[in-house]
């Protein structure tokens, strides 16, 4: 029987048979229909909105469509056709448009095509756009790879992840994300038995400052205090809004001293920083309450409520200081280390 799926084995059996006039003109319409069949195939495949890239069982690439070529800008249609290229080569020649560490991708991508994992794979491309790969396995063992342009989807994805995480006004994490965050902090440092402290941060007299300048000065306070306190933190350290005027500031791998320095430094910015508008310069002090994590406490609310008792203290001493929540629990009381007037203790049992 000739082969209808491989004209190029059509061929092969065409020679075979050609003795017999009959059979040998069979066999020749059967490899032209089959041929054209192919070429309908392509055709109807040149029009998917999608790019797509067919390989054989040896991953050389037998077709592409031309939205392929217009998404990695290698390879034309034609030339694959032609030249049956191998898929490693192409890889390594688009991997330029790709933004990927070059090894690291061909190496990536040959493992997932030979996998022939259903799994989809996004690709980021050096022009910002996102193309999501889908993987079908061919009867024979070839691979359909089918590409499509996901940038909007991503994109919205991002955009709706953000405004669920963040506090649209500052841009720092809202009170919801900043508890999810903070509970895998706290759950870590436990499990790990490391040191984790938490800020909280309240602004003094901030009414005062919505009634003599203004809401729109109010708001503008708010965010000058996010920025400050973004400036004061290190990378793995969680910075949220987590009330109106009130900020969080969660410190992992630090202990209650370390916290104390890192609330003396955000106190004392604050307190040199006024914020300026139209000319004017407003000033603006914080009080911050201090808490660490101790044995006694059975999650990260317990530690938020310490720090919450430890920042009404330092309101009622006066505002613009830091109080630390001493625990019985804890090491030595920081009290006698607080080397500023600012600095003092309090303690919970
Ligand atoms: P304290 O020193 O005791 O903290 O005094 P305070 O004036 O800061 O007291 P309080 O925390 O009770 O007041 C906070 C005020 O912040 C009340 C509210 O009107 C205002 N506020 C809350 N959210 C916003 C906001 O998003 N923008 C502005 N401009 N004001 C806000
Ligand atoms: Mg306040
Ligand atoms: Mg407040």
């Amino acid at each position: 029987m000739p082969n209808k799926q491989n004209p190029a084995g059509g061929e092969e059996e065409l020679k075979g048979s050609a003795a017999d006039p009959a059979e040998f003109a069979r066999v020749q319409r059967e490899l032209t229909e089959a041929k054209q069949g192919l070429e309908t195939l392509y055709a109807a495949l040149d029009n998917v909105d999608s790019g797509l890239l067919v390989l054989n069982k040896d991953l050389r690439a037998v077709y592409s469509n031309p939205v392929l070529h217009a998404m990695f800008r290698a390879n034309s249609s034609e030339e694959i056709r032609e030249t049956r290229p191998l898929y490693a080569d192409m890889l390594a020649a688009s991997a330029q448009a790709v933004a990927v560490n070059l090894e690291d991708y061909v190496a990536r991508r040959l493992a997932w095509v030979r996998s022939g994992d259903p799994k989809p794979m996004d690709l980021a491309m050096t022009d910002g756009t996102v193309l999501r790969c889908h993987l079908a396995v061919l009867p024979g063992g070839g691979r359909m790879l089918i590409y499509s342009d996901v940038t909007d989807i991503v994109r919205n994805a991002e955009e709706l992840e953000r405004l669920a995480t963040t506090d649209g006004m500052t841009g720092i994490y809202n009170r919801r994300h900043f508890l999810t965050l903070a509970d895998r902090e706290w759950a870590r440092a436990r499990r790990y038995g490391r040191p984790i402290s938490f800020l909280m941060i309240d602004i003094d007299y901030f009414k005062s400052i919505n009634d003599d300048f203004g809401h729109q000065v109010g708001d503008e306070m708010i965010v000058h205090l996010a920025n400050l306190a973004r400036d004061c933190k290190r990378e793995c350290d969680v910075l949220a809004r987590i009330g109106g005027e009130e900020f969080a500031l969660l410190l992992p791998e630090t202990d209650l001293p370390q916290a104390q320095v890192v609330a003396e430094r955000l106190r004392s910015e604050v307190a040199a920083n006024s914020l300026v508008v139209a000319a004017r310069s407003i000033p603006a002090t914080v009080s911050i309450g201090v808490a660490t994590s101790v044995a006694a406490m059975n999650d990260i609310s317990d530690m938020m409520k310490a720090a919450d008792q430890a920042l009404y203290d330092a309101k009622h001493a006066g505002r613009n200081r830091v109080i630390c929540c001493i625990s019985r629990d804890a090491t030595p009381s920081i009290a006698a280390q607080c080397p500023d007037t600012s600095l003092e203790a309090a303690s919970i049992g």
